[in-house]
């Protein structure tokens, strides 16, 4: 997620609550439709390492218990 900044300079930033990753409104302005699209990627990687922390711990070795050996 992206939050509103201001930087020492007064330049105003979109900055990364999850890991500080930000860029210049300047920029947005420039390509808003480039700078769209990278903030989405990023925010789509943090998502998939989310979702992939939260599947994590239904792999379990138990799992093997419940497959069928003839
Ligand atoms: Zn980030």
């Amino acid at each position: 997620m992206y939050i509103r900044t201001r930087n020492i300079a007064g330049g105003t930033l979109m900055t990364c609550k999850d890991c500080g990753h930000a860029i210049s409104v300047n920029k947005i302005c420039e390509s808003p439709i480039q700078a769209a699209t990278d903030m989405l990627k990023h925010m789509a990687a943090h998502n998939a390492s989310r979702a992939f922390a939260a599947v994590e711990p239904v792999m379990r070795p138990e799992a093997e218990a419940i497959i069928p050996v003839n």
